[in-house]
């Protein structure tokens, strides 16, 4: 190790950090073992530096440095990259105790310092990186130095893991890493034709009768299956989903004119996204469908998640106004989860309530969640629109929703979601019954 002259001894340079870690990290792949790096930038240092000129910035450095190292645990290596950036080498560490040392050194830096008469408050950005058993040794330090660098897009005082830093997305707005592999995901499928819906039935509560199915997007591109959870929040984000909305109104439409045109109508429920509804062209669009296959407006019907009815902008009234003079039914999804305000429902043209899952899950046992559903079916039968139960898995919850009234139910317990051609069979099956 230098003799160092700088104050901060113990402290490998930046030379022997870089060897170091070449020499840890070969360790750690070798035997199978975690390592991690954690980058650290002390915030704001310039002004400090130029303030109070760089004699005292150096001391400043020369008392952050012993602060860090005295959280030192056996094993623990320190390093000067230059500047003001530090790294701690953590060999048999796992993400999980690297965030734990983060944090104990965000505590040890923010305590308050005199320079002169002036009390600062350092505080340091914080980048982890945890060594994976495919990149070349050397890339955790560059992934732990640009994951400081975002922790101090982020304002400073704060730490940020190495593939959940936040990088700027296609409209500005930051998206985390693993956003964006989606992202390139979902244009990949729909450029490998990887998109599909599956349908799911809706049944009558009374008969049992078939009533509509709801179409639900599916993703699989390079052998691997994205849930709708993932791709749909990051589609909206980056507006693919208008895309996306385009092409599953459009197959959802052939699907709903096949039926008819074999003799067996079936309305297809489509879910659409709010930044959908806030596109000029919305319309166009829905008008290009319903032509280009030649289906019956009233066959289609638009699932709205409540949230976008508390939110109208003129682009998303005038398009809604639209979509009812079109002939198409509205359906409010995911109700009750959102908002507890009820006055929207007063000027909707919506005609359905599709009831979350979450009043269905906890029943027949759960009386508060069966007193919500009743309240819920009593009011929108005042108001002339149908209740539609979602998530039923079994018959106890089935009886119970029968109960409290709702006119028609979907889940698990009738079927799953289904790609075409089961869907097919299944609407087959009962007609033969
Ligand atoms: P959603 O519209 O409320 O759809 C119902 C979700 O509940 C579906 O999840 C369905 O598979 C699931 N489900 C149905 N029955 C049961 C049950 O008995 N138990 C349980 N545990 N779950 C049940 P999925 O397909 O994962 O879709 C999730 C959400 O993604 C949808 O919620 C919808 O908001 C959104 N989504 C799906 N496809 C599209 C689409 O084409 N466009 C847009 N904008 N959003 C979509
Ligand atoms: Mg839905
Ligand atoms: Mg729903």
């Amino acid at each position: 190790m230098n003799i160092r002259t700088d104050g901060l001894t113990g402290f490998l340079d930046r030379g022997e950090c870089i060897g170091e870690v070449e020499r840890l990290a070969g360790e750690a792949r070798a035997a199978n073992t975690p390592f991690c790096v954690l980058w650290i930038g002390i915030d704001r240092f310039r002004q400090i530096n130029s303030s109070f000129g760089h004699r005292a910035g150096d001391n400043v450095l020369a008392k952050l440095a012993h602060r860090m190292k005295s959280l030192a645990r056996e094993g623990d290596r320190f390093g000067r990259m230059g500047g003001d950036e530090f790294v701690i080498l953590l060999p048999g560490r796992g993400v999980a105790e690297a965030e734990g040392t983060a944090e104990r050194l965000q505590q040890a830096l923010k305590v308050p310092m005199e320079i002169g008469h002036v009390r600062v408050r350092p505080s340091g950005s914080i980048g982890i990186a945890q060594l994976n058993t495919v990149e070349p040794l050397l890339h955790v330090l560059e992934r732990a130095d640009r994951a400081m660098l975002a922790a101090k897009r982020l304002g400073g005082g704060q730490y940020v893991v190495s593939g959940g830093e936040k990088v700027p997305g296609r409209f500005g707005n930051p998206m985390a890493q693993e956003e964006l592999t989606v992202e390139g995901l979902l244009h990949e499928a729909l450029e490998t034709g990887g998109l599909s819906l599956h349908y799911q039935p809706i049944l009558s509560a009374g008969d049992g009768k078939l009533e509509a199915v709801e179409a639900l997007m599916r993703c699989r591109v390079r052998e691997r299956n994205l849930a709708p959870a993932s791709f749909i929040p990051v589609a909206e984000k980056t507006g693919l989903i208008v895309r996306l909305g385009e092409w599953s109104l459009m197959t959802a439409a052939r699907l709903a004119q096949r039926l008819g045109a074999d003799g067996a109508a079936v309305k297809v429920a489509v879910n659409i996204s709010r930044a959908q509804l806030t596109a000029p062209k919305f319309c166009q669009a829905l008008h290009a469908v319903l032509a280009c296959t030649d289906t019956p407006a009233d066959l289609l019907e638009l699932e709205l998640t409540e949230s976008l009815f508390m939110d109208m902008s003129d682009n998303v009234r005038r398009n809604l106004a639209a979509v009812v003079e079109a002939g198409l039914p509205l359906a409010i999804d995911d109700f009750g989860t959102g908002y507890s305000c009820l006055a929207y429902l007063k000027d909707l043209p919506a005609t359905k309530i599709k009831l979350d899952r979450a009043f269905v899950v906890g029943l027949p046992e759960d009386r508060k969640s069966f007193a919500i559903v009743r309240m819920v079916t009593q009011l929108a039968r005042d108001f002339g629109m149908a209740v539609v139960a979602e998530g039923v898995e079994t018959v106890d919850q089935y009886d119970c929703l029968r109960e409290a009234g709702v006119t028609a139910v979907q889940g698990f317990l009738f079927s799953r979601p289904l790609p075409e051609y089961q869907l097919d069979q299944w609407l087959q099956e009962r007609s033969g019954q």
